[in-house]
């Protein structure tokens, strides 16, 4: 297996430090608010090389951070008068409704910068005790980036130029030994967060944190750092010069970064406030119908969001899945017989598509080609299939076919489930029955929507709804 390694700027082969077990790091969201479908492409297409990996037999050790001590979180817990911690912990709770929407694996561990302070006091300590850090007069603790020699190396940036850049940025009063230098730890303001530390009370810088938690859950080495490709640098390059001046040792063996989600061919995100978020979404389409989208193109490639590309995504997924529910009606139909040898030999060419899709997960996770392969699959079993076979065959087509959606994260089962968008206008079409005195509709769709599992509640404010 090949995977595209932005430090080499090469395709790689994938030989992992341990046979057999995989340690992978992905950088997960800063939680203030709920994610965009932006924040949601790394999610799924890291999510849908973990699931190739254990299908391929490794056990993969998958830690992903929230950033839940941040500028943002501060400000909306400022605004709201609460706790920075009320904040993250809704946003934490809501990130992972959206993630299991998605049908996201959870994490093996998703650790929390806020519970990791003591972890990067020691780091820092290190780098300060080999040189490579500097407390300043004000108690700000800052990274000697010079230092490092090999700074520079994943975002192939050359430290002149960055210098260059920097040099009108240098204010009067800075407290840095250099314009390249970087806050590991930054005195507390009022009003915010704090901890103490033997610098002073504060709070960690966002490098740190990463770092410190890949060490803690996987280890000084690891196989697979990922994360979208904006924060190659400085994040990655930061995280690199920190875990290698600490540790002594090479950070991760492979980076891999996906490309952005764009809408109108400019990145989605909140400070554009350009951005749909997940839920956003799911108000009008099955979040698998997001995860295919995002699946249909190859992770690096940048991915124009629209809403024909959603159709089709839609019709794609339905494609498959009708495929699925044709088989097991077949299933229902056909004699309860093993397969005969004709059988055998059709059951057999479709290992060809099983090929296919494992030499385009291969390939540097090549998803779109292992989707197409996907439907070459569906057609064969279109054209191949009837309740005139016996019902082992349509199993193990029913099988095969689940297996290679399972690696993608395609639920192929459709679940009956409604839309929220769906809930609410039978709701509104209730309170019109009520409104036109119509009270037997009224009770109707009342009773419809606890059979569905939705529970309504007249308030003063209107109509209150949640799933049971
Ligand atoms: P943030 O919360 O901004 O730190 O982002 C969390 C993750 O989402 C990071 O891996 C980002 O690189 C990624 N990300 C943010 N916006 C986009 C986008 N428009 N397209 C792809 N990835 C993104
Ligand atoms: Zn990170």
């Amino acid at each position: 297996m090949k995977i595209f390694n932005t430090m080499t700027r090469q395709k790689e082969e994938f030989v992992p430090l341990e046979d057999g077990k995989v340690s992978m790091y992905v950088c997960g969201p800063t939680v203030y608010n709920l994610i965009h479908i932006g924040n949601a492409r790394p999610m799924i297409v890291f999510d849908t090389f973990r699931r190739y990996l254990e299908y391929k037999g490794y056990d993969v050790n998958y830690v992903s951070n929230f950033t839940d001590v941040d500028d943002k979180i501060i400000k909306k817990a400022n605004e709201e008068g609460v706790d920075a911690s009320v904040i993250s912990e809704r946003y934490i709770a809501e990130c992972k409704k959206d993630m299991a929407d998605m049908n996201v694996k959870p994490a093996t561990t998703h650790p929390l910068a806020t519970k990791e302070i003591q972890g990067m006091i020691d780091m820092i300590s290190t780098l300060i005790e080999k040189g490579y850090a500097y407390a300043a007069a004000d108690g700000t603790v800052y990274y000697r980036t010079r230092k490092f020699a090999e700074y520079g190396k994943l975002s192939h940036k050359n430290l002149d130029d960055l210098q260059a850049g920097h040099r009108d940025i240098k204010v009067t009063g800075d407290l840095k030994e250099d314009a390249l230098d970087f806050v590991l730890w930054k005195p507390k303001k009022e009003g915010e967060p704090y901890w103490e530390s033997p610098w002073c009370d504060g709070r960690p810088g966002w490098h740190i944190e990463c770092s410190v938690m890949s060490k803690k859950y996987l280890g000084d080495e690891i196989d697979i750092h990922a994360g979208g490709e904006d924060l190659i640098f400085p994040h990655h390059e930061n995280e690199i010069a920190q875990s290698e001046a600490a540790n002594g040792v090479p950070f991760a063996k492979y980076w891999m970064h996906n490309g952005f989600l764009n809408i109108n061919n400019q990145k989605m995100s909140k400070s554009l406030g350009n951005f749909f978020t997940v839920r956003d979404i799911a108000e009008k389409y099955d979040l698998q119908v997001l995860r295919f989208f995002m699946l249909s193109a190859h992770y690096r490639s940048p991915l124009n969001f629209s809403a024909d590309l959603m159709e089709a995504a839609k019709n794609g997924l339905e494609r498959i899945r009708t495929a699925g529910s044709t088989l097991k009606r077949q299933m229902e139909a056909a004699a309860a017989e093993e397969m005969s040898d004709a059988e055998r030999t059709s059951y057999e060419e479709t290992a060809a598509y099983v090929e296919k899709f494992e030499a385009a997960m291969d390939d540097d996770a090549n998803t779109a080609d292992a989707v197409s392969a996907v439907f070459e699959l569906v057609k064969y079993i279109n054209t191949n299939a009837s309740s005139d076979n016996s019902r082992e065959y349509l199993q193990k087509l029913y099988d095969r076919l689940d297996t290679l959606c399972g690696v993608l994260g395609i639920i192929l089962e459709q679940k009956e489930e409604l839309l929220d968008a769906d809930v609410e206008a039978l709701i509104q079409e209730r309170t019109d029955a009520k409104k036109a005195k119509n009270f037997a509709r009224a009770d109707e769709i009342r009773d419809q929507l606890k059979d569905m599992g939705i529970l309504l509640e007249d308030t003063r404010e209107g109509v209150k709804w949640k799933r049971a």
